[in-house]
């Protein structure tokens, strides 16, 4: 088991797939996750995976699971992948590995019948339990013996197997009859036209009487407003009805990347609980719709697929313990959502219920994660009959025409109980144990393994460091764009940018949408893939991340994140520079050098009225930062004033520093590097380690430190940093407040270059 050839076969920083470590597995599997993608590649088929040790075992099923007693489906065996692949569902571009759309059409629990899974997988039969949104009951996978030759071959061929049971149906062609996904919702011939598909939707609830939204989306915890019923004995003769499942009602909203879940309490206030439900989450973002409001019920369902309150108040416990894949394997649950309140800019409170679930249920899929069906109809006491078979207290009556109740003075619901016997209930508490903060905890995975080999530090040092030094990073890092660049083996293993949110990302983690970056006139036609990477430019459609809090830093650094590239603006004003950077590059040349261009520099600085701060770069050389102010000032602005004292400093000291692009026309002189500031340009943040040999640290320092002349840049590395912070404070600090009065800055250095000339 590994996933040395999953990622081979990818292309890290061209696929949106994840690239994830495998999970350490807390000893030996004998249930977990199990998801079955239909993959629209070269061929169609269905990829069948299954947890085994922290990884995904893989197959490819060409022809689909079958409901079938004993029909024996073939099945070889894949490359292994990461447990993040859970939560994926997507287009893989053209040109990479499995090109083509992937949604997730089934997935769910899975218990090893027979043993440890690693075991029975050695042995060449799983013996398995499957507790999905499709496949449910015993199935086997079962290794065949192969003809002569084939022993040889990497993909090996398997059976997949529908054991007899209750589950087991021949007639009933489950792929075609259920080919939504359990995810988004969609076919997968719909995935790669979603907001097609979102625009049609939007148009059906404008043609059924739905209004321009506002509101809604974002409420006040306290302007939740959902529907109510009272208790009545009959319904209304219009009445469609909707059974009552134990659960936990929620507004579920989504605005982008956002995703709200939001439960009102009986005593009014609401609590915020979409860190209990991140597969809940994950749905709602995969959904074709960019906006939405539904009002649901978060329901936890146990093996036999009755609702189940303690099922419920056990999962919000695993999750406030720290074990969100041990409570999403033992206690799966579903938004049942009971009805549509907005989509896209479509507010659909004003819809009459059955155009409102019509809708619903061409978001949404009948089998899934976020899912939605048509409500009961018929005679009010065979339905009852029906809930108290099923131990249902009862119905909420909705007239069929009604607008919804909670806006306009709707036709109110009234509940009707079925008269099933009472019973002992938990109580969902999703207040107990845990400021809010509690909930964010970020469990740290495979903090042994080693990231640093020549030193011996580990992931668990990194994030570690990042915890600890979090209180003077953090500030550097607000309400700023931060770039990730993943190294999920450490610094000899392969890395790559993160574009994309990460598949499973929790919902407090925010993001934004980075701008195309403009082509940066005179760059180099080729660059060197050291250079792009300490320079990433941002794509259309990419994203950066916020990093404001503990949590989101520990998550990043849990993805791997050595480096924390920062750009030098601030979330509403991208196009504006708050800082900009002068970067002394050593090359071949001498920190020696380095230190008397920073000396020349910092007297330009006085000398025109600018502050600056600087620091080691973690690699070898010094960078020099000098703010701006509030960003009043364009990345042209703050290009031009780096390039200006730029070629002041060469042509002061043209044989120990160089502008020259071209790197062999540099010799062994500093290279002052200007092309740090820019739009789409990241730096090293202050603190950040850097993914080199000695885990060396971007270091803020004081100037006497920079200019004393036995600077030792090796001696900051992410051991030593946090005891001095400790001991010395933050040199940099002021860096985040001043405000210098750049126009006359920008004046006095005009006057020095008239003066040179
Ligand atoms: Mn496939």
């Amino acid at each position: 088991m590994g996933l040395d050839e999953y990622r081979r076969k990818r292309r890290e920083d061209a696929t949106n797939e994840p690239f994830g470590e495998p999970t350490a597995p807390p000893g030996q599997t004998l249930s977990g996750a199990f998801v079955v993608h239909l993959h629209d590649a070269t061929r169609k088929h269905y990829d069948v995976r299954v947890e085994v040790a922290g990884v995904l075992a893989s197959f490819a099923v060409p022809h689909g699971p079958s409901l079938g007693p004993l029909d024996k489906r073939l099945a070889i065996r894949t490359e292994d992948h990461p447990l993040e692949y859970i939560d994926f569902e997507g287009v893989i571009p053209d040109g990479q590995y499995g090109a083509g759309p992937m949604i997730a059409w089934d997935r769910g629990v899975v218990d090893y019948l027979e043993g440890p899974a690693e075991e029975e997988l050695a042995r060449g039969k799983l013996d398995m339990m499957l507790h999905g949104h499709k496949l449910r009951g015993r199935f086997a996978l079962v290794r065949t013996k192969g003809r002569p030759g084939e022993a040889s071959s990497k993909q090996e061929p398997w059976l997949l197997i529908k054991k007899a049971d209750a589950y087991a149906d021949a007639d009933r062609d489950v792929t075609a009859l259920e080919p939504r996904s359990v995810l988004s919702g969609m076919r997968v011939d719909e995935l790669a036209r979603r907001d097609e598909l979102a625009a049609a939707l939007e148009r059906d609830a404008r043609a059924a009487g739905a209004e321009q939204a506002a509101g809604l989306l974002d409420p006040g915890r306290s302007a939740v407003e959902l529907a109510t019923w009272t208790a009545a004995s009959g319904a209304p003769a219009d009445a469609v009805f909707d059974p009552r499942l134990d659960g936990v009602r929620v507004l579920a909203t989504r605005d982008g990347e956002v995703v709200r879940l939001l439960a009102p309490r009986a005593d009014g206030v609401v609590d915020e609980v979409d860190a209990f439900y991140p597969e809940v989450v994950r749905a709602l973002r995969a959904t074709c719709a960019d906006r939405v409001a539904i009002d649901g019920h978060i329901v936890a369902f146990d093996r036999s697929g009755h609702p189940s309150l303690e099922l419920l108040a056990k999962r919000v416990g695993l999750v406030a313990a720290g074990e969100p894949h041990r409570a999403a394997v033992t206690c799966p649950v579903a938004l049942i959502a009971d009805d549509l309140l907005r989509l896209g800019d479509a507010d659909l409170r004003p819809v009459p219920l059955e155009a409102r679930r019509r809708i619903a249920c061409a978001l949404l899929p009948p089998k899934g994660l976020v899912r939605a069906e048509a409500p009961l109809e018929g005679p009010l006491p065979a339905i009852l009959a029906f809930c108290k078979e099923h131990g249902i207290d009862g119905v909420i009556a909705k007239p069929r025409r009604s607008p919804y109740p909670a806006r306009r003075g709707g036709a109110a619901w009234s509940f009707v109980e079925s008269g099933a016997p009472a019973r002992p209930r938990a109580t969902v508490d999703h207040s107990a144990a845990h400021a809010r903060q509690a909930l964010r905890r970020v469990t740290v995975t495979n903090r042994s393994k080693l990231f640093w080999p020549e030193l011996g530090y580990t992931k668990g040092d990194l994030c570690d460091y990042y915890a600890s030094v979090a209180d003077t990073l953090l500030p550097y890092l607000a309400d700023r764009p931060v770039i990730l660049v993943r190294y999920p083996d450490g610094i000899d293993g392969k890395s790559f940018f993160q574009w994309n949110v990460p598949v499973g990302m929790p919902a407090w983690v925010r993001t934004l949408t980075l701008d195309e970056a403009s082509e940066e006139p005179g760059a180099p036609a080729s660059v060197s893939p050291a250079s792009r990477r300490s320079r990433p430019a941002p794509k259309p459609g990419k994203r950066g991340f916020l990093v404001d809090d503990r949590s989101t830093l520990l998550y990043i650094a849990n993805l791997a994140c050595i480096p924390i590239h920062v750009l030098a603006c601030r979330a509403g004003s991208l196009d504006r520079a708050d800082f900009f950077t002068i970067d002394f590059d050593l090359k071949q040349s001498t920190l020696a050098h380095a230190v008397t261009l920073a000396r020349t520099l910092r007297e330009l600085l006085d000398a025109i009225g600018l502050p600056g701060f600087p620091k080691t770069s973690g690699q070898s050389g010094l960078h020099v930062l000098v703010p701006l102010g509030d960003g009043a000032h364009t990345f042209d602005t703050a290009r031009s004033l780096a390039d200006v004292l730029g070629r002041l400093l060469v042509e002061r000291h043209p044989d120990i520093a160089t502008m020259e692009r071209v790197v062999s026309k540099r010799g062994a002189r500093v290279y002052v590097d200007t092309g740090q500031t820019g739009a789409s340009r990241a730096i090293a943040a202050p603190y950040s380690v850097r993914a080199v040999a000695r885990a060396t640290v971007s270091t803020p320092l004081s100037w006497d430190e920079a200019l004393s002349g036995d600077l030792d840049p090796a001696a900051f590395d992410l051991r030593t940093v946090p005891d001095r912070i400790a001991e010395l404070g933050d040199p940099m600090r002021p860096l985040l407040t001043l405000a210098p009065d750049v126009p006359a800055a920008i004046a006095k250095l005009s006057d020095i270059v008239t003066h040179l000339r």
